[in-house]
Order: C-alpha cells, then sequence, then structure tokens
C-alpha cells in the first residue's frame, strides 16, 4: 500500500479543468492538515454523476463525461490548481472523547470560486491519509452510492447539506464483512469544518490555532458575529447552535435519521455532512436506531434534538479558552432551548397546511405523532395523504390507522384548525402541503435496490432514483414504486458506520 509522505508533494501541473481555485483551508498553516496527493485506483468507471453540482461548479456537463474527468474524481489524475491536502481534527464519537481522527479517506482538493461563493472539493474513498488509523482509506461502492443519492435528496427537499458531483467505482477489492470493491465519491460543501476541528486545537491546548480556526470561520462564514456585542466566539457558538437547531428540526420533520452525531460529523455550518447509516423512517417509531452499531440507541431518531445540544454543549466546551467565562459559553447555548422546538414547531405545521403557530398546535401534532406510533404508520406516505386530504376525503389518511376513532377524532380538530386560517383555500393548501411532503425519499430498500443492480454493473436504477430524488415533491410518470409502502424486507436492512 502506497503510504503518503508527510511533507509536500511537488506540484504536478495537472488536468486544466478550467476552473477558478482557491484554497484558503490550505493557507491556515501546517498544524491544520498534510498535504497528499490521493491514491489511483485501477480501471475505474462510472456510478453517477449529478448535472446540478456541475452546474453550480462551473463545469461543462459534457466534460463531466470524458474520460480525463473519471480519472481526474477518481484521484488518479491531478488537477491543475488545487494543492490536495487531508485535515486533521478529534471528536467524540458515541459520547467518549475519542482523540484524534481527521480524513481518514477524505482528500480536499481545494475551493472553486462559484456564483453561490466557494465550494471545497473532496474525494472521498482516496486512498490512506496519516488520519486513517486502523483504517484503509477506502470507501466500497454500496456507501458511496448512498452518500451520493442522499446528498442530493437531502438538497432537493431543501435541508442543508454537503453535495455530491459524481461517483466512479473501481473493481479494486475492499474488505469489509466481505470482500467489496471501492468507489470515491466528489463531495462538495461550502467548508467540510467540523465540531471536531476546534476540540483537537483544544483539547492539545494549541489555543494559538483554535483562535486562528475560529476567525477563519467568523471571517469567512459568520461576519456578523465580530460586529455583535460580547465576545465574538461566543456569538459564533450561538450562531451555529441556530443553524444546527434549523438543520436537526428539518431532519425530524422529514423522518430523516443521521445515525452517526458524533461531534467529528457535526458540520460548523450546520450542514448535514458524512452519511452513513442513515435512515429515512419507513413505518414511524419514535425511537428508531438506523445504525446497526448504535446497540443503546444514542442516536435515535427522537434522540437527534438533544444530542444536537450535547454536540454543540462539546463545541461550547472547545472555545472555552476563547472566551471570558464559562457563563459566556451558556448562554450562547441557551437559546438552541427554545429555538429547536420552535423550529420542529414551524416544520410540522407546515406539514400540516397551517400557515402560522397557535397555542394548542404543539398538542395537536403530538397527539397525531402518538397515533402515528403506535399504529406503525408509514411516514412518508401519511404526510402525503394527508396533504392530498386538505382538498379532499380523508379516508386514504384514515385506512393507514388501526384505531379509527381515535384518528377520527384527530382529523376533525385538523381539519377544523386548517378552515379556520384566514383566507383559508382548499386547494392552495394542498398544493402547498405537497410542495412541504415529499413523495420519494432514499428509502433504505430503494437504495439497496439500485445498490444490487449496480454492483451487476447497471446504473440504471441507480439514475432513475437519483432523477426521483432530484423532484421529490413531483408526481414522475413512471415511478409509483418509488412512492410506494417499502416491502418486509425492508426492515432487515442492517447497516452500520463507516463502511
Ligand atoms: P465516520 O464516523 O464514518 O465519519 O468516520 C470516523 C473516522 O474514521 C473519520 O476520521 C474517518 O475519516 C475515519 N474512517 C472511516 N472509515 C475509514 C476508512 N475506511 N479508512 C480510513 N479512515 C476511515
Ligand atoms: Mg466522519
Amino acid at each position: 500500500m502506497n503510504r503518503p509522505v508527510d511533507t509536500a508533494p511537488e506540484l504536478a501541473p495537472g488536468l486544466d479543468l478550467d476552473l477558478s481555485w482557491r484554497n484558503r483551508f490550505a493557507e491556515l498553516g501546517d498544524a491544520f492538515f498534510t498535504r497528499l496527493q490521493p491514491t489511483p485506483l485501477p480501471a475505474p468507471h462510472w456510478v453517477g454523476t449529478s448535472p446540478a453540482v456541475a452546474d453550480l461548479l462551473g463545469l461543462d456537463r459534457a466534460w463531466l463525461a470524458s474520460p480525463a474527468a473519471l480519472d481526474a474524481f477518481t484521484g488518479n489524475l491531478p488537477i491543475a490548481g488545487t494543492q490536495p491536502l487531508a485535515s486533521v481534527y478529534s471528536g467524540h464519537q458515541f459520547g467518549h472523547w475519542a482523540g484524534q481522527l481527521g480524513d481518514g479517506r477524505a482528500i480536499l482538493l481545494g475551493e472553486v470560486d462559484t456564483p453561490a461563493g466557494p465550494q471545497e472539493v473532496q474525494l472521498k474513498g482516496a486512498g490512506l491519509t496519516p488520519y486513517s488509523r486502523m483504517g484503509d482509506g477506502r470507501a466500497v461502492l454500496r456507501s458511496s452510492i448512498r452518500e451520493f443519492l442522499c446528498s442530493e435528496a437531502m438538497h432537493a427537499l431543501g435541508i442543508p447539506t454537503s453535495r455530491a458531483l459524481c461517483v466512479t467505482g473501481s473493481p479494486a477489492p475492499v474488505r469489509r464483512e466481505e470482500i467489496e470493491t471501492a468507489a470515491v465519491v466528489t463531495r462538495v460543501a461550502p467548508s467540510f469544518i467540523r465540531f471536531g476541528h476546534f476540540e483537537h486545537f483544544s483539547h492539545n491546548g494549541l489555543h494559538g490555532e483554535l483562535r486562528h480556526l475560529a476567525s477563519f470561520v467568523i471571517d469567512r462564514f459568520y461576519p456578523a458575529c465580530r460586529a455583535a456585542p460580547g465576545n465574538p466566539y461566543a456569538a459564533l457558538l450561538e450562531a451555529v447552535s441556530a443553524r444546527t437547531a434549523e438543520m436537526v428540526a428539518q431532519w425530524q420533520a422529514v423522518g430523516f435519521c443521521h445515525g452517526v452525531m458524533n461531534t467529528d460529523n457535526m458540520s460548523i455550518l450546520g450542514l448535514t455532512i458524512d452519511y452513513g447509516p442513515f435512515q429515512f423512517l419507513d413505518a414511524f417509531n419514535p425511537g428508531h436506531i438506523c445504525n446497526h452499531s448504535d446497540s443503546g440507541g444514542r442516536y435515535a431518531y427522537n434522540r437527534q434534538p438533544n444530542i444536537a445540544y450535547w454536540n454543540l454543549f462539546a463545541l461550547g466546551q472547545a472555545l472555552l479558552p476563547l472566551m471570558d467565562d464559562q457563563q459566556q459559553a451558556l448562554d450562547a447555548l441557551e437559546p438552541y432551548k427554545a429555538l429547536m422546538p420552535a423550529a420542529l414547531q414551524r416544520h410540522m405545521n407546515a406539514k400540516l397546511g397551517l400557515e402560522r403557530v397557535e397555542e394548542g398546535d404543539a398538542e395537536l401534532t403530538d397527539t397525531l405523532m402518538k397515533l402515528m406510533a403506535a399504529d406503525a404508520v408509514d411516514f412518508t406516505i401519511f404526510w402525503r395523504r394527508l396533504s392530498e386530504a386538505a382538498d379532499g376525503a380523508v379516508d386514504p389518511v384514515r385506512d393507514l390507522f388501526l384505531q379509527r376513532e381515535a384518528f377520527d377524532a384527530w382529523a376533525l380538530r385538523w381539519r377544523e384548525r386548517l378552515c379556520a386560517q384566514p383566507g383559508f383555500v382548499a386547494g392552495a393548501t394542498r398544493d402547498r402541503m405537497l410542495r412541504t411532503n415529499p413523495r420519494v425519499v432514499l428509502r433504505n430498500h430503494l437504495g439497496e435496490l439500485a445498490i444490487q443492480r449496480a454492483k451487476a454493473g447497471d446504473f440504471s436504477e441507480l439514475a432513475r432514483l437519483q432523477l426521483a430524488l432530484e423532484h421529490p415533491f413531483d408526481d414522475l410518470p413512471g415511478q409509483d414504486d418509488l412512492a410506494a409502502f417499502p416491502p418486509d424486507w425492508a426492515s432487515q436492512i442492517e447497516i452500520s458506520c463507516s463502511s
């Protein structure tokens, strides 16, 4: 295996993509990363590409289909203007301090200037780095397809997330529970900085670097924190908490379980990152655990809002050396406790077709959630049918429940609340709900079917699913199966960390 060396390699001229590369993370200094080149993979082939992300980066869609692009995004061909590096971070995993982690299989190429602001481009699965620990630096086809599809699905749902430009595959064997094959996902985000980056420098007593990193993040992403009264780093903590609250509220509202909410998987920008054993709920179960390795259920669906707070607390602790006292951090964290439920109620109200939040809405939502849990009602299908019912009969929704009378009582209250809205128009409300409650989400079994076909060399199912996920609210023809109830075997799928 080619171990990368810990010194800056010669910069090859590389392939010119005609992009404007900047590499501001690389300017942070040697304490933050190790420069290295990706380790090539043999005989690469395309698995999937996202034309929308190509557009975002200003990459020519036709060029993206070329052999040069295939090599470049597999890590086999250097790209001119990039300064590849792996960053170092630490973190808390499953509630315990895990020490140094870092980009063990992701390599940051640099950032591309786009009309939407600079976007960092990473190759995930591009080989060993000094932070690979016991890992092999690789990602397997299965998990790379899941990350690719889910990134684009979340974006289409309006949920803050990293994006994915493409996945390439290689016949190179990768050992997991069985032998699988390698793949590389090209991920894109304004920044991949994690809570764990701050924890790393704080824990190691490198307070100069900690301040440098925090200032970097404030200057680039949270400039208002400089002007805020009081300590700018406390203001940063509060701003990150607000973004995290919004992200997690959206996860809850769409029934998304992240699965590995370790502090090293928490984005400082409040983006969903590091897709691993994630799952969209099928039957509603508030205590659902999607990560097969999470035996204690630390990251169960209904614990995500509290875990996010726990992680923000860890970030606050990491930032303490930059604050005057502990109270500043506690004060900065306090608003999360109200923001999170308020954001969630706002999203639940939108799902219910209710434009404003009023007293009693929390109870209305709560009653519904209890009924759905008791009858294990399919989360996505319920909301879709309820949307249709805003302008029609409630029977198809009622059919989802066993406790029909209890549902009828709830539906009556919902209908009254709905119709009492000033200027209520049933058809417009229905349309709005259909733009809020997706028809197609990346259910585990849908990903699994696309993966099985891709493993056999057929990427058409992946492309079909990708298209549906890019338009999750639309009734696309020929895609009824993607919006249907999951098959029985769906509940048997087991997915765990780091594959
Ligand atoms: P995760 O929770 O999957 O985001 O990964 C936790 C840590 O393990 C991160 O530092 C990853 O870079 C690292 N890691 C996971 N899988 C591998 C792998 N196959 N090779 C090297 N490092 C890995
Ligand atoms: Mg991670």
